[in-house]
């Protein structure tokens, strides 16, 4: 179908829901209720057979309306935030030693997780400060063992300091405040030539 095709055939669908939703979602529940067994089957099914497209439409989806969702779930979390974190600490109270035990069993593939996680973070913030490029910007080196973040006029040491933490901490903290202007990929070389030629040094020998 030819996407203005698609678009009007969508709209009429929305239209008929909304004005049949009731009766639908009875009908809908009826169902499934009525061939529960099959109709998880089937659905599953359908997941593992459409698995790449669904994704793909579920990021696309995600990424025309990011922000919406994420000022919904914003001050969703905003409003409920007591609630949450009280939920939160008497859930984990309550499931302490299952928890801790899950943990300890798990510990290889949670720390993976954890890595896999902050790389990803790291490939992200890196990535931004570079143009997209995931390279040092003044030399070109690309291998992402060596790349860090620098502060295009110093003072990295106290901002680490201040934000308690260097590595992931940081790269978490640029993201959550929109990737601030001021700070750009460099790998490690360039990073310490920057650093001697700006006399950055003193502060580098001295803190680090
Ligand atoms: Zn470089």
């Amino acid at each position: 179908m030819i996407n203005k095709e698609r678009e009007e055939y969508n709209k009429k669908n929305r239209e008929y829901y909304h004005r049949n939703s009731k009766r639908i979602n009875r009908k809908r529940r009826e169902y499934y209720l009525k061939n529960n067994e099959e109709a998880k089957r089937k659905r599953r099914e359908h997941y593992f057979k459409n698995n790449e497209e669904i994704r793909m439409r579920k990021n696309q989806y995600y990424y025309k309306n990011k922000k919406r969702f994420n000022e919904y779930s914003k001050k969703w979390y905003q409003k409920n935030r007591d609630k949450i974190l009280e939920k939160q600490k008497k859930y984990y109270l309550e499931n302490r030693d299952r928890i801790l035990e899950y943990n300890r069993k798990n510990k290889e593939i949670i720390s993976k997780k954890i890595s896999l996680n902050n790389l990803r973070i790291k490939k992200l913030v890196l990535g931004h400060y570079s143009n997209g490029k995931l390279k040092c910007v003044r030399c070109g080196f690309s291998d992402i063992r060596a790349l860090s973040i620098d502060h295009i006029n110093g003072g990295g040491t106290l901002h680490r300091k201040q934000i308690r933490g260097r590595g992931s901490m940081m790269y978490r903290w640029l993201i959550k405040n929109n990737f601030p202007k001021g700070y750009m990929t460099l790998c490690m070389n360039c990073n310490i030539i920057k650093r001697f030629t700006n006399h950055e040094n003193i502060k580098f020998i001295n803190d680090d």
